[in-house]
């Protein structure tokens, strides 16, 4: 299949979604290097539990995260939902560019080996879509990336455990107090066994305002998890 691509690509060359350039030959992921060389991990001062950029006089923990209970103990996202990084994820999640998540997912795992502790989980595990938009999508973008990291660490991958028993689409327009309220009780754990005492890694493609992960992890939490941490690809730039 793929040396059939290879040999279209020669004969019909592709060209990058983001620049327009010309692939170079063989360059099956629609993206060419120079552009996905653009994709930069998140830098800057920020909170070390749930990962939004600090504000000024907040130190070290951001002042919501003082305030409220967190069930996770940490959020990571490798970059800013921007620029590069955000083209590559939309590709990816609506026009199904499957050839996508190899490239995504070398660099994940380059951001896992620089700023995670791989040897502290037991059970990686995906954000799971509603059933019927995973019908519709075709893939959950989400347990992509759990399987790769899965594989590459040597680790347990949760699949089908943690369900999503409400559709909880649309949430864009909502503000957090109404979002808090659209995903209460959206999430179930079918077999707590699998959950009970484990250092999970909770994987999700984008970080909005963590209600989605923070739900899910309190969802863990409850099944007896020993401990959640959130790894997410991208993160939105809150307005401040
Ligand atoms: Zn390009
Ligand atoms: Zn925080």
């Amino acid at each position: 299949m793929n040396l059939i691509k290879t040999l279209l690509s020669l004969i019909f060359p592709l060209e990058c979604r983001i620049c327009k350039k010309t692939l170079e030959a063989g360059n099956l992921t629609y993206i060419c290097s120079e552009c996905f060389a653009k994709i930069r991990f998140i830098e800057g001062p920020r909170c070390l539990k749930c990962g939004r950029p600090l504000r000024p006089f907040e130190n070290r923990i951001c002042k919501d995260c003082q305030k409220e209970k967190r069930y996770f103990k940490r959020i990571y996202s490798m970059g800013l939902y921007q620029g590069v990084l955000r083209e590559t994820i939309l590709l990816l999640k609506y026009q199904r560019l499957k050839a996508l998540i190899s490239p995504l997912g070398k660099l994940l795992l380059r951001y896992c080996q620089e700023n995670l502790k791989m040897d502290d989980f037991d059970l990686i595990l995906p954000v799971p879509l509603f059933r019927s938009k995973k019908k519709e999508r075709e893939f959950n973008q989400a347990e992509a990336f759990a399987r790769i990291i899965a594989k590459h660490y040597s680790l347990p991958l949760s699949q089908g455990n943690l369900l999503r028993i409400r559709d909880t689409r649309g949430m864009s327009n909502l503000n957090p107090e109404e979002r808090r309220r659209n995903i209460k009780d959206a999430f179930l754990v079918s077999k707590k066994e699998e959950i009970k005492n484990k250092r999970i890694l909770l994987i999700d493609d984008i970080c909005t305002t963590t209600t989605t992960v923070a739900e899910c992890s309190k969802i863990l939490f409850t099944a007896e998890a020993r401990e959640i941490t959130v790894l997410t690809l991208a993160r939105t730039i809150p307005k401040i």
